[in-house]
């Protein structure tokens, strides 16, 4: 595993309310094969110069994870 490849933990938390909000209700859960359904227990991480939020959906409780484009971060 080269460096770029492990997850370096961001702090979801630090960005403004209505950020987070954002990304905790914009979702695509792709095993209720639904979007916008919400997650819970979001965290924040990079790894190879991505940013990801994952989560838990709201309605079947699997992992939502959601990638960040450059512009957004
Ligand atoms: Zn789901």
């Amino acid at each position: 595993m080269t460096e770029s490849e492990e997850k370096n933990a961001r702090d979801f938390s630090a960005r403004p309310a209505k950020e987070q909000q954002e990304f905790i209700e914009n979702t695509w859960c792709e095993h209720c094969m639904k979007e916008n359904l919400g997650l819970t227990d979001p965290n924040e991480y990079e790894q190879g110069g991505t940013v990801y939020i994952e989560g838990k959906c709201r309605q079947c409780s699997n992992i939502v994870l959601t990638e960040l484009t450059e512009e957004e971060f």
